[in-house]
Parts: structure tokens; C-alpha cells; sequence
């Protein structure tokens, strides 16, 4: 079977995938091919990053791979957090300082559309493929529970009246920009 590395260590995010891949390739995570470094994400653009790190890993491990970027872009914000989603409230990285600093920001805002962008990169012998999955949907007044990763709290997508994190994942995965870019990249593997 062939192998390919998603540029990741989340086991959520391999298992997900793996399945969707229906036994086709074998996916292999960071660890599995011996790169226990972190990844270089410099650019200022969710293609830029995807494109950066799968370049990473097919220079230095030879082995064919994917990697995926994540951006929330709000409206009324011009377009940010983007593609400093998960840095918007300071190199800590907290997903509860980054809702209350979004929260903050859409204060008295009547505005609240907002869309959710993963851009993914996939380098298979060497030849850049890109994919693009996108949700779009409106930011909540206030907190929606506290569980889920990232925004879920505070992102209901457009069509429903509850927000990620009220979700289950199967019915999130269904819809989400993530999903959406790995349907596209599942899409693509099977014919090739
Ligand atoms: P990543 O590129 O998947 O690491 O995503 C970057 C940042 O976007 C994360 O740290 C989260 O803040 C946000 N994000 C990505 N995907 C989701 C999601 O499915 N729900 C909520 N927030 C997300």
C-alpha cells in the first residue's frame, strides 16, 4: 500500500482522515517518519503555510505528504484573525483569550459573518496539489458551552442555530472547512 505522511501529530485529525481514505494509502504521522521537529509556518497566508510545511517534509524525509492550514475570517474584521487564528491574543496560544479578545472586538457589532478557511497542500511525488475547504456561518454574542477546540463556541454555521461546539463531530465533520478540504484531497487520492 502506499504511503503518505499528513504533516501532523494530532491522532484526532490522522484517524479522521485514514478513515476517509478507506484502507488506500497508509497514513503516516510526524512521528512515524522520525521529524520530531516543529514545522516552519511563516507565511501570511493559509496556502503559504501548507505549502511550507508539506515543502518541509518532502525535502528533508522524501516521503509524499500533506499538510493543512486553518484561518477564521471574520467580516467585519476585515478578513482577521486569518491566518493568526490560533496566535490572535498573544503567543500563548489560548483558545479562551482568543474568544474573549474576538468577543471583545465584535463588541455592539452587527456584523457577525464570518467563515472558517483550510487550505491544504499536498506535495505526491514531488507535485504540489492544493485544495481549499471553507464553512461560512456568524459569530455568537456570548460563550456557547465551553467544549470543542479553537472557536467552536462561538461559530454557528450558516443553515443551523447551534455553534460547533454543540454539535457532534461526525455532524461538525460533515460540514466543517476541515472536512471539506479532506473530501476534496480524499476525492483527488482515489483516482490516482
Ligand atoms: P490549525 O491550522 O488547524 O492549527 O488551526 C489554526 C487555528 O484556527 C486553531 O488554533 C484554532 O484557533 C482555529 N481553528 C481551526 N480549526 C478550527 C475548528 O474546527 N474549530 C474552531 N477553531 C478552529
Amino acid at each position: 500500500m502506499q504511503q503518505l505522511c499528513f504533516a501532523t501529530n494530532n491522532k484526532h485529525k490522522l484517524a479522521e482522515v485514514s478513515r476517509m481514505l478507506e484502507g488506500r494509502y497508509k497514513l503516516l504521522s510526524l512521528q512515524d517518519i522520525g521529524c520530531h521537529e516543529e514545522l516552519p509556518e511563516e507565511q501570511d497566508t493559509l496556502e503559504g503555510n501548507s505549502r511550507q510545511k508539506a515543502a518541509y517534509v518532502w525535502h528533508h524525509y522524501k516521503v509524499s505528504c500533506f499538510a493543512d492550514d486553518t484561518g477564521l475570517e471574520v467580516e467585519a474584521l476585515q478578513g482577521t484573525p486569518g491566518v493568526y487564528s490560533a496566535r490572535y491574543a498573544g503567543p500563548q496560544r489560548s483558545d479562551a483569550d482568543n474568544i474573549n479578545l474576538l468577543l471583545q472586538n465584535l463588541h455592539n457589532q452587527e456584523n457577525r459573518k464570518a467563515r472558517f478557511r483550510t487550505s491544504i497542500t499536498l506535495l505526491l511525488d514531488g507535485q504540489e496539489h492544493q485544495f481549499e475547504g471553507i464553512v461560512n456561518g456568524t459569530i455568537a454574542t456570548t460563550w456557547q458551552g465551553n467544549l470543542g477546540f479553537g472557536y467552536d463556541p462561538v461559530f454557528t454555521p450558516e443553515g443551523y442555530n447551534q455553534t460547533f461546539t454543540e454539535m457532534s463531530a461526525d455532524a461538525k465533520n460533515a460540514i466543517s472547512h476541515r472536512g471539506r478540504a479532506v473530501q476534496q484531497l480524499v476525492a483527488f487520492l482515489k483516482e490516482h
